[in-house]
């Protein structure tokens, strides 16, 4: 099975950072957390890719190289998802979606082949389980919180590091609060799980040897050179630093 994961693009809000990003020659702010947890609990067989849409195009070859779509997003990227997804239906790939925007609004997306919604500790062994005997359903959910202290290590080595501001690893999920604006709640309970110190460590770690192993710096143009505006060419040297803040930004 050859799988590509697709994270669709931010709309240009200020939150997307997408001018800012530049002038620290990235191309996005945080990694697609959720779609690289989801991809270490598939199985070691299926070739992967990652796209987000947020650091490249999708392209024809990675649609053509693919037998099958799995995408995951936030309400905010709704606009770019539907896009994506018809581009995908085009290409006669099966879609799957789960994430977010789909738990919380599956009925908008009529393409998308299976729905995994809810927590994926839960809802994608079933869909995988089903996918193997040949009869996949449409929709999968569940009203229970999964116990994260048995959710797997994020498969790092899929994001193109050098693309990245900044990084991020899950410590918790559930919030006791119940601000209305939120889905915070509506998505992962009130109680408070986390995952153990021996988890956080091995996800620094992990971490820590896909940065190392990135082979190359992403090549950016300064702000002001010709094709700024791309994103592309250029040959300014790379290197990581670690900022480390009172308050994180989720
Ligand atoms: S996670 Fe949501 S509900 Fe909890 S404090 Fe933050 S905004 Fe409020």
């Amino acid at each position: 099975m050859r799988l590509l994961l697709l994270y669709p693009e931010f709309p240009d809000t200020f939150w997307s950072f997408r001018h800012a990003l530049k002038f620290v020659r990235k191309r996005a702010s945080l990694p697609p957390l959720g779609l690289v947890t989801v991809a270490a609990m598939l199985p070691e067989s299926w070739e992967k890719r990652l796209v987000d849409l947020n650091v490249r195009p999708l392209g024809r070859n990675d649609l053509e190289w693919a037998d099958m779509v799995f995408i995951s997003a936030m309400a905010v990227q709704q606009e770019s998802a539907g896009k994506v997804i018809g581009q995908c239906k085009a290409a006669g790939l099966r879609v799957v979606a789960g994430g977010p925007l789909f738990t919380t609004g599956y009925d908008r997306f009529p393409e998308v082949d299976h729905f995994v919604l809810n927590e994926a500790e839960l809802t994608l062994p079933r869909f995988l389980d089903d996918l193997k005997n040949g009869n996949p359903a449409k929709t999968y959910t569940s009203g229970e919180f999964s116990d994260i202290t048995l959710t797997p290590v994020p498969a790092w080595h899929l994001l193109d590091m050098p693309a990245y501001a900044s990084m991020a690893i899950q410590f918790s999920r559930g919030c006791p609060y119940q601000c209305d604006f939120c889905n915070v709640t509506a998505l992962f309970g009130h109680k408070i799980r986390t995952k153990t110190s021996t988890q956080i460590i091995a996800e620094l770690e992990g971490l820590r040897s896909a940065i190392k192993s990135a082979r190359k710096p992403v090549p950016r143009s300064l702000p002001n050179s010709k094709d700024s505006a791309a994103g592309g060419g250029g040959t300014v040297s790379f290197s990581w630093t670690t900022i480390s803040s009172p308050t994180s930004r989720t």
